[in-house]
């Protein structure tokens, strides 16, 4: 048995980070979470806290679900491994990939799996450039994404996503990728335009972008329906049937990353849902298992498969890992959980509007507050100095530390990222423990005032 001090020495000696800035990690040290349960993380002193981010927006069942060890046990037992290559299978990734066409909207019915929401996004960017060259475009190539979009930390993951800080120590990002406004009106609504209208300003983006390369250059259009890591940034109603509308006039494909967003976060198995759209393909990963595995689900819809049927020819592109029985093990029995007890439907009904009413109502007023919104349990708080003038701290990013450590001390786990608090709870959170989390929420933020104002 280790000590935290001889922990935190060993992991400083040979463990590098995700996301993390290594000087700073040095200085302070890591926390080492030990053990989970239900909707609380243990640390190696023993603190109990609240787990607001699901773990990394995952784990949407909770902690301790004995059925999926003993999934995953079972498996491991009775077939550990076999590959999916060559034309062979096993069949837990042949009955995961039926049940996911079931719940998916109808416009996808075929699955590619990987390991990761990073890999999946590759196996997209990959897929839909060799769709259009099997349908004889291979200059329709282009991809259209957003400025501020996550989609992973691989190089084309990153080069998808439009993140400045990723994008500038990439040394060359995959070629033929542009990105455009998000949809963010905090920020970017001009004075006097309605959600409405903003939504469909930043639809507009997508199209003249489209227009500007030549609809015969783009392959395809990719969003988070939600910017997760961006922030939550939650788009007017308008925005996604607007975005899809223009995807079909100009025959460009429309790719949802749902990495986050999927199986039951917006209070629908899929925000495609939730929107009211039907896209070509939809990245998943994250909850597929309640990251209890490592598991990625790129759904791909019926046209891209039925030219990949109709046209033969190899595509040369997998994981070892795609379709891992014992991942997909677990991916089943998640899926059993999250239906069995209701889940999606308690979200959409219940616990997500309560959690909307939760931080309007108690987390909205405060000083340190500028705006707080929700889409079924994924929500963002935004720390400005002037509430009134949306004025931010100077130093982007460094007053959302100060609440975010405040929240943890306080027993709530959450994020920070820029200026913007991030809230991603497990699915399994009632409304008692929405109102728990909120008392941390409000603790951490007085606290966060006297600091920061003195
Ligand atoms: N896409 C989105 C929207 C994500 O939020 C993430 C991870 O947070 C990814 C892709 C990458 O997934 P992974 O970290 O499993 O590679």
């Amino acid at each position: 048995n280790y000590s935290l001090k001889q922990l935190q020495q060993i992991d400083a000696a040979h463990h590098l980070h995700p996301f993390t800035d290594h000087k700073e990690l040095r200085e302070a040290g890591s926390r080492i979470i030990t053990r989970a349960e239900g909707p609380y993380i243990y640390d190696s002193e023993g603190n109990e806290i609240l787990d607001g981010m699901a773990g990394l927006w995952c784990v949407n069942v909770g902690y301790g679900r004995n059925e999926l060890a003993e999934a995953a046990y079972r498996q491991m037992k009775e077939l550990p491994y076999y590959n999916s290559f060559f034309k062979c299978s096993t069949p837990t990734p042949v009955l995961l990939a039926k049940r996911l066409a079931e719940l998916a909207p109808k416009s996808v019915n075929q699955v590619f799996f990987g390991s990761s929401g990073s890999e999946a996004n590759d196996t997209a960017l990959r897929l839909v450039r060799h769709y259009w060259a099997l349908e004889g475009k291979p200059e329709k190539n282009r991809i259209i994404s957003r400025r501020n979009a996550y989609h992973g930390s691989t190089v084309a993951g990153t080069s998808l996503g439009g993140m400045e800080p990723m994008h500038k120590q990439l040394g060359g990002a995959v070629p033929n990728i542009v990105h455009v406004m998000m949809p963010y009106a905090y920020e970017l609504a001009l004075p006097g335009e309605s959600d409405h209208e903003f939504g469909l300003r930043a639809a507009k983006a997508v199209e003249d972008a489209i227009v500007e390369a030549g609809p015969e250059k783009v392959a395809a259009f990719i969003g988070e329906p939600i910017m997760g890591a961006g922030g939550v940034k939650i788009p007017p109603m308008s925005y996604w049937p607007e975005v899809e509308r223009i995807c079909r006039k100009y025959d460009v494909l429309l790719m949802l990353d749902e990495v986050i967003t999927g199986y039951g976060r917006t209070g629908e198995w899929f925000a495609a849902q939730s929107f009211g759209i039907e896209p070509d393909t939809i990245t998943t990963a994250k909850a597929l298992t309640s990251g209890y595995q490592p598991l990625s689900a790129l759904l791909v819809g019926d046209r891209i498969a039925r030219t990949l049927v109709e046209k033969g020819g190899e595509f040369y592109h997998g994981y070892t890992y795609a379709g891992h029985p014992v991942a997909c093990a677990v991916a089943l029995a998640n899926l059993d959980i999250i239906e069995r007890e209701g889940l999606v439907d308690r979200v959409k009904n219940d616990t997500g509007p309560y959690f909307a009413q939760a931080l309007r109502e108690r987390i909205a007023d405060h000083r340190l507050v500028g705006e707080v919104r929700s889409f079924g349990l994924m929500g963002a708080i935004e720390i400005v100095r002037d509430k009134a003038t949306r004025e931010r701290f100077e130093g982007e990013g460094r007053a959302a530390v100060v609440v975010r450590d405040h929240a943890i001390a306080s027993g709530l786990m959450l994020r920070a990222t820029g200026d913007t608090m991030i809230l991603s709870p497990p699915l399994i959170w009632t409304r008692e423990t929405i109102d728990l989390a909120c008392d941390r929420i409000v603790k951490a933020l007085d606290l966060a005032e006297k600091d920061l104002f003195g």
